[in-house]
């Protein structure tokens, strides 16, 4: 098959998990555009996965949708309560996912629920940085703020399951289920609602599959992709048989730049299911230069492909 390779590298607005830009390689093929930026700490095997699911964006269609639109949370990262308030206010969001683990959380849930008011549905997220008994007191702490679900609020999936039988509020399983194994979270009864990522978990059929097995609510979110990889976010989203929580797919905003003209952004707290293609003027102004960056991108891909042939 002859692919169309185009490498590009972003600057974020602003650090998001210690991550400052996000770079790739955007692959085209008979169905379309697919997209390749695994995080800097992936390894070769994790890369493989998100090179999985950008060949399937290339290579296949992907399954008819079941609705039109996919209603999605705003993401608020570990900024102050000021910023976090205007970040709420000015999403149109209906639902916010915020991200807690440090000294600012009380203020910046607190600022949250004032924006959304005592309608709007607020998550937090702790990417595993509690310890069992710290997660406890902290969750029941913030429950006054009324919260729809904490996600994964400890590392391992058995503190998962230990933690989620102290506490009254739903526990979402992401990196248990990324990272480790989902059949893990089934046996263990580990979580209430599962996190799906389309590129981490290796394609849209997969992440169905995944979905099946654990047979708990989903919520598909992002890996902060360019919108050519949120729309496969979109389309899994579309796909699932049951879709009762917003989705955390409005993340390009958190990217200086984009590579489509119309991208997928929210209106009105709901993104629209379709698919844009790349615009060659947008892809032109993030695309390095040939030289190292170029050359390092396009080394990783090489590396995912051969790990993805020897599996
Ligand atoms: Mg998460």
């Amino acid at each position: 098959m002859d692919l169309l390779e185009r490498a590009f590298s972003i600057p974020m607005r602003m650090p998001f998990r210690g991550v400052t830009t996000r770079s790739g390689v955007l692959l085209n093929g008979p169905h379309g555009w697919g997209e390749f930026s695994p995080f800097p700490d992936y390894d070769e095997s994790a890369s493989a996965l998100w090179l999985a699911a950008a060949l399937e964006a290339t290579s296949e269609p992907w399954p008819a949708p079941l609705r039109a639109s996919i209603p999605v949370n705003v993401t608020v990262p570990a900024v102050g309560a000021g910023a976090a308030h205007s970040i709420v206010r000015s999403s149109g969001c209906r639902t916010a996912k915020v991200k807690v683990g440090d000294d600012g959380d009380e203020a910046r849930v607190e600022a949250v629920r004032d924006a959304l008011g005592p309608r709007g549905r607020i998550r937090i997220d702790v990417n595993g940085a509690w310890d069992v008994g710290n997660a406890a007191a902290k969750i029941k702490s913030l429950a006054r703020y009324d919260l729809e679900y904490v996600e994964q609020p400890v590392a391992s999936t058995p503190d998962m399951a230990a933690l989620r039988r102290s506490v009254d509020v739903p526990i979402a399983a992401d990196e248990s289920i990324r990272k480790g194994d989902h059949r893990r979270v089934v046996e263990l009864e580990a979580a209430d609602v599962a996190v799906l990522k389309v590129h981490p978990l290796g394609g849209i059929r997969r992440a169905l599959q995944i979905a099946e097995e654990l047979a708990l609510p989903a919520v598909v979110s992002s890996a902060i992709e360019t919108s050519i990889g949120i729309a496969a976010g979109v389309a899994l989203a579309a796909a699932l048989p049951e879709l009762p929580y917003a989705c955390g797919l409005a993340t390009v905003a958190l990217l200086s730049d984009d590579v489509v003209a119309d991208s997928l952004v929210p209106v009105e707290g709901s993104i629209v299911v379709r698919r844009p293609a790349v615009d060659d003027a947008r892809l032109e102004r993030v695309e390095p230069a040939d030289g190292p960056e170029q050359r390092a991108l396009f080394e990783r891909l090489g590396r995912a492909r051969a790990a993805l042939a020897s599996v």
